[in-house]
Parts: C-alpha cells; sequence; structure tokens
C-alpha cells in the first residue's frame, strides 16, 4: 500500500503530489511521537533508570510492574504476558484502534496532517484533509458564538437550563449556530474556504440563491470518530422548528453507520469496565459523562448499525443497552439486541421507568440509582420474552418468539452458553426444554448447511512465538554498548546469518534503524523484549566474543552445506574436475569450523 503525500496547493497551482512509502511515513510519525508520552496518557509510568520506565501492564492484571517501556528504543515490552511493539502497535491494542486510526492518532497529536491512505484517489485525500482542517474551524466559530455576550445568551441559556456542568459543555466542545441563512457561510467566505468545500462538508446546502447554513438557531455538537478528528455536527432546535434534533449530513469523513457519538471520549472508560452503555441522545451521553458515568457511548438520532457494534467490541464484551420504555424505545432496543448479538457483545436491555430517558433520570434522581437500575438489567432472552408478551398466548407465537431468538442465540461461539439461553429462553417462554434444545440443534444444523457454501478459510492463527534467551541477552548487551555494537557490526555484517529473528533485529541495529524497520513478528519481539529487559551480566565483552565466533562458525557451516549440494550435482552431472575442487573446498572450509571450536 502506498500513501500519497500532498502539499498543500497554494495560489490556485497544481502541485503534484509527492510519493512516499508507507514505510517512510510510519517512520515520520514515530519519530515525532516519543512512546513513554503516548503511553504516559494511559497508564502510570515510573523512571527505571536510564531510559527505562516501568508500570503496571494494561494487558494483563498484576500487583507488581513487569511492563517496561524503553524511551531509547521507542518499544514496549511486557515480561508477564509478552506483548512488546512500538507506539503504533499499542496503540492498536489498548485502544483497540486498526492500523491506520493508529497511525492517525499519533499523527494528529504530533500535528502532522498525515496524508490520507489512497484508495478514494489524491484528490479525495486532499479533500479528507481539507474537511477535517474545516471541520475545526467550524467548530471554533460555532464555540465563539456561544460565547459572544448577546448572540449567544439564548443558547447559554438554553444549556444552563439542561443542568449540565460547564466543565462537560466545554469538554465536549458544544457551540451555537445563530439565527439567520449566512452566519457560517459568511465566516467560510471570509477564511477563504471554498464554496465546493463548504458544501461537501454539509454545514451548508444550496439554495436558489446559493449556499445557505445548515445548522441555523441550534446548539451544536462537534461529533468525532474513534481516533478524535471532528467530522460532523449534530445540532437542536431553539425554536420551532419541527426537526428538534439534525446531523451533518454524511460526507467523505462523515459515515453515519461507523461513528459513534461520545466513543473518543470514553475509550479509556471502556478499557477498564467489561460494559458500555448505549443511549440515545446527546444530552442523553452528556448527562451521563456529566454524573460520572464514563462508559457510555450515543446513537443520535440513527438505528444502530453492526460497524458500531463492532466498534463497542473492540473494547468492551457486554453492552447495556438503555433507552425509553415507550413502544418506539422498546422496538428500537430489540432491533439493536439483534444486531449488537450479532457482532459477538453479550446484550442486557435496560428499560427507564415511566418512560424516563437517561437524562431525565440521571437528572431526577442521581448516577447511583441509575447504576443499580442497570446492575438488575435483564439480558436479552428475558427482556426479548417481557416485550414480546401480546405474542406469547399462543403456542403459536410461542414458537414464532422461540425461533427470532434462536436467530441471535446462533450468534454466539460458546456452545455452553447457547445451551444456557436456550434453557433459559424454554423457561420463559413455557416451552419444554429438552424439545427446544433439539429444535435449536437443528436450527443449527440447517444454518451450518447454509453457511458452508458461503464461509472462507478460517484465518490461520500462528503458533506462539518464543525467545531464545541467548538471543535475547546478546541482543541487549549490543543495544547497551556502543563500541560492542560497532564491534559486531565489524565482524557480522559482511556474514551470511541466515534467517530468524536474530538477522532481523542485528540488520536493523546495524543500519540504525528501530523496531519499526523490522518486518517479522519474531524479530520485533526480540527487538522489544531486548530493550527493555535489565541486563545482569558480568562479561558482556565475552558473550559478544563467543557470540561473533558461533555466527561466524554458522556461516561457514552454512557455506559448507552449500558445497555438499553442489558436490552432490556435480557427481550427478559426471564432472569430476568440479567435483575434486568442490570437494577441497568443504575441506578446507571444515577444517576451519573445527579450529574455531577451539
Ligand atoms: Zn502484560
Amino acid at each position: 500500500m502506498r500513501f500519497a503525500f500532498r502539499i498543500v496547493p497554494y495560489e490556485g497551482r497544481e502541485v503534484h503530489p509527492l510519493q512516499n512509502s508507507l514505510k517512510d511515513i510510519v517512520a515520520q510519525v514515530l519519530s515525532t511521537n516519543d512512546i513513554v508520552d503516548v503511553i504516559s496518557a494511559h497508564l502510570q509510568l515510573k523512571s527505571a533508570g536510564g531510559l527505562r520506565f516501568k508500570g503496571l501492564c494494561p494487558f494483563h492484571s498484576e500487583k507488581t510492574p513487569s511492563f517496561s517501556v524503553d524511551r531509547g528504543r521507542q518499544a514496549y515490552y511486557c515480561f508477564g504476558c509478552e506483548k512488546h511493539g512500538d507506539a503504533i502497535t499499542f496503540l492498536r491494542e489498548h485502544n483497540g484502534l486498526n492500523f491506520r486510526e493508529a497511525l492517525e492518532e499519533l499523527a494528529n497529536r504530533a500535528g502532522i496532517q498525515l496524508p490520507a491512505f489512497s484508495g478514494g484517489g489524491k484528490s479525495s485525500d486532499g479533500q479528507r484533509a481539507e474537511l477535517l482542517e474545516w471541520g475545526k474551524t467550524a467548530a471554533a466559530y460555532y464555540r465563539d458564538q456561544l460565547a459572544s455576550p448577546a448572540k449567544g445568551a439564548p443558547a447559554r441559556e438554553y444549556i444552563k437550563g439542561r443542568g449540565l456542568a460547564s466543565e462537560t459543555v466545554k469538554r465536549f466542545g458544544l457551540g451555537f449556530a445563530p439565527e439567520g441563512y449566512g452566519n457560517l457561510t459568511g465566516y467560510a467566505r471570509s477564511k477563504g474556504v471554498s464554496k465546493a468545500l463548504l458544501e461537501s462538508s454539509g454545514l451548508a446546502k444550496r439554495g436558489d440563491r446559493g449556499l445557505y447554513d445548515t445548522f441555523r438557531n441550534r446548539v451544536t455538537f462537534p461529533i468525532k470518530d474513534v481516533t478524535g478528528n471532528l467530522v460532523a455536527f449534530g445540532g437542536r432546535d431553539l425554536g420551532d422548528s419541527p426537526a428538534k434534533y439534525i446531523n451533518s449530513p454524511e460526507s467523505p469523513v462523515y459515515k453515519k453507520s461507523r461513528v459513534l457519538y461520545g466513543l473518543f471520549e470514553a475509550r479509556d472508560t471502556l478499557r477498564k469496565k467489561n460494559h458500555a452503555f448505549l443511549v440515545e441522545g446527546y444530552f442523553d451521553l452528556l448527562r451521563c459523562f456529566d454524573a460520572g458515568i464514563e462508559n457510555v457511548v450515543a446513537t443520535c438520532g440513527t438505528a444502530v448499525t453492526p460497524e458500531q457494534g463492532k466498534l463497542i467490541k473492540r473494547y468492551v464484551p457486554e453492552c447495556v443497552v438503555v433507552f425509553d420504555g415507550d413502544a418506539a424505545g422498546t422496538k428500537a432496543a430489540l432491533r439493536a439486541i439483534g444486531i449488537l448479538t450479532g457482532v459477538g457483545l453479550t446484550v442486557r436491555a435496560l428499560a427507564l421507568p415511566d418512560g424516563n430517558d437517561p437524562d431525565d433520570y440521571i437528572k431526577a434522581h442521581g448516577a447511583e440509582a441509575f447504576l443499580a437500575l442497570a446492575d438488575d438489567a435483564p439480558d436479552f432472552i428475558t427482556f426479548y420474552v417481557r416485550m414480546s408478551a401480546s405474542r406469547t398466548g399462543t403456542i403459536e407465537g410461542r414458537t414464532a418468539v422461540a425461533r427470532e431468538l434462536f436467530e441471535i442465540v446462533a450468534e454466539f461461539e460458546d456452545g455452553l452458553r447457547r445451551d444456557e439461553y436456550i434453557k433459559q429462553l424454554a423457561d420463559g417462554l413455557g416451552l419444554e426444554t429438552h424439545s427446544c434444545l433439539r429444535e435449536f440443534t437443528r436450527f443449527l444444523e440447517e444454518r451450518a448447511n447454509r453457511q458452508e457454501w458461503q464461509s472462507d478459510e478460517p484465518a490461520y492463527d500462528g503458533a506462539p512465538i518464543e525467545i531464545c534467551r541467548e538471543d535475547r541477552d546478546f541482543v541487549a548487551i549490543l543495544m547497551g554498548d556502543a563500541a560492542l555494537l560497532d564491534k559486531a557490526k565489524e565482524e557480522l555484517s559482511k556474514l551470511d546469518l541466515g534467517e530468524g529473528a536474530l538477522r532481523d533485529v542485528l540488520n536493523a541495529l546495524f543500519s540504525g534503524g528501530g523496531i519499526s524497520v523490522i518486518d517479522t513478528e519474531e524479530g520485533k519481539m526480540l527487538f522489544a523484549s531486548s530493550a527493555n529487559m535489565e541486563l545482569d551480566v558480568k562479561h558482556p565483552d565475552e558473550i559478544v566474543k563467543e557470540r561473533i565466533v558461533s555466527c561466524k562458525r554458522e556461516t561457514l557451516r552454512r557455506q559448507s552445506n552449500r558445497l555438499m549440494e553442489e558436490i552432490a550435482n556435480a557427481e550427478r552431472s559426471g564432472d569430476i574436475d568440479s567435483v575434486l575442487k568442490l570437494v577441497q573446498e568443504k575441506h578446507r572450509l571444515d577444517q576451519e569450523i573445527d579450529r574455531s571450536r577451539n
């Protein structure tokens, strides 16, 4: 895959995009982010002397720190669970990001404008960056309007009436789009934002007389994607518009189905909890955060999608769907349950009493009462059966509900858990447990037959990687001693080091590169574990000397083995002269190998 680096065009001149390889860009992003800073944002690190830091591992539970970060090598390694890597790996594993998202987050941190990945063509790469930049500008404009003494007064009054702490309002960057059709549009013009960009951002629409503001007389909510890019806005009407809430339309940076409101802010807390709350509205989410409940995400007016479910599942295994207990809310909750279990989440459903939404409920009863209700929220089967009460009066109705639940239960991979759910649904519907289990087995078989024709090859999970201790000590010594590294480089860089982790790591060290220039997982692991180990050896120079000798011997042995093959080939073709020459050569090599042993 390649990136297209786009130089910001000036004065309308077309600039040819400079092609940079992915590796260069990754190296640039990594070199402008210190891994210690990146990791410190998520956990507490203490100095362990020199460039080394230690902390409690975020990937396994422990009481004494075995998670080690090396500033010099820009790598981390856990001696407990062996998780390891560079800043990108850390963000992927810790924040549940994919490669691109992790790279983007690091680039954002360092203030680098990352060229977008190709795929949409170069022009859309450039447009993406421009749209994200314009989104930030527009958010700042809306915030200024909210703060403006006269203009912003009604919006400030409204927000005050909702009873949110000013920190929450600030943290989520709420703003105000004033009454009128040309406010933001005029501002954009004054900033030199092109009409095309303004229109494709969705913040202005095209009418008979040109572009006009999409958001008018509304409180605005910036919507971020999982890496914190500002991709869209939501707006709450302050007048008498029939649409109380509106969202930005989809744009090159905003795909509704892939964004959850609040996820960026909830990320860190989600990782520490085992469940997420899924609520519907902006104020529901803001109220939760305001009350100190930060493992919450919101859908904001759109039905839950599988993509959103997968986003949640990156962080937690369980989702509590919170909704107001009216008919529409219940219907939406039932639908959400099917989708969320479909991506492998355990789902519970929390219907708030008296048609309250989370905002009302927490405002009236407090966070503790809400969390107590959540603790008692029924699992999806109980909930589903309860909500299908109108149909369960007849046998036909009951079996129909059972079959709908089969579809959901079948999505779980754990067989024991499935059986438990089936027993539970039989119980709840007043059906016979054994016949339910039998029916479910038949249902699974039919389903498997259907899927056999559609399935892909299962992904191969490689065997666990083991690090050779001698290799690790050797590399750690070289990393800690420039003179020994020079010596090793001088002796070894011309040798044939065969294949494997050690060769990859030595090549990286000899070329002055870091962990990011190593391609293999084995190599990365050896590098990270060596960089982070506390070395305690008496005579490092002896170890290096021995290792150099054994590397040389290995090289000779490989040469000897190759000669053996050549001799066999020459014999087969009857080339006696060559055979004699090769045998002599091999004899010389073998003697050299013997000598190197003493
Ligand atoms: Zn660990």
